[in-house]
């Protein structure tokens, strides 16, 4: 009890520290601040050299995702029709944006890197059904960019929040 007057009053102190201070305002979208580099954003998929996918449907990403919202469907690779550069590929890959967390468990668990979760992080949609992004959208290069901060800030032995504040 003896302390709830003191540390009212710092709780006080905090916030009319702040009324003095000069508003920081940041015109989004026409300025996008920088994200930290690995920020974990929109999922892309990824495809080798030889335009094969990377996915070969093993579903380990699905199996790993504490939020149960990514949906594949696997099909054999045949000589008349080879997808992926193993035995079998992705027939449907679907992620559904509005239940992920990205806490980038699929990036992780994938054992050929043809999920790995991006920066761009602009994917608001007026209708949940949008969200849900097929094999297709995620194989594509994302429209909307967002720009990332100076890698090396922060692959450095002192952490840059150690140094800057
Ligand atoms: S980032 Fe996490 S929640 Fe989102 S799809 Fe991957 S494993 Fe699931
Ligand atoms: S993205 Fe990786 S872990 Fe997921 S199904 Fe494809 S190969 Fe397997």
């Amino acid at each position: 009890m003896a302390q709830v007057v003191p540390n009212t009053l710092k709780g006080f102190g905090v916030t009319l520290k702040q009324v003095f201070k000069k508003p920081l305002t940041q015109q989004y979208p026409e300025y996008k601040h920088p994200v930290y580099p690995r920020f974990r954003g929109r999922h892309r998929l990824h495809v080798h050299a030889n335009g094969l996918e990377k996915c070969v449907g093993c579903s380990l990403c699905a199996a790993a995702c504490p939020a149960d919202c990514i949906r594949v469907v696997a099909a054999e690779n045949t000589p008349e029709n080879r997808v992926s550069a193993g035995e079998r590929y992705a027939r449907i890959y679907e992620i559904n944006l509005s239940r992920c967390i990205f806490c980038g468990y699929c990036e992780l668990a994938c054992p050929f890197d043809a999920i790995t979760l991006g920066n761009d992080f602009e994917i608001s949609e007026y209708n949940r059904d949008d969200l849900i992004y097929d094999k297709e959208m995620l194989l594509k290069e994302p429209v909307k960019k967002v720009p990332v901060a100076d890698r090396s800030l922060y692959d450095t032995p002192i952490p840059y929040y150690r140094s800057h504040s």
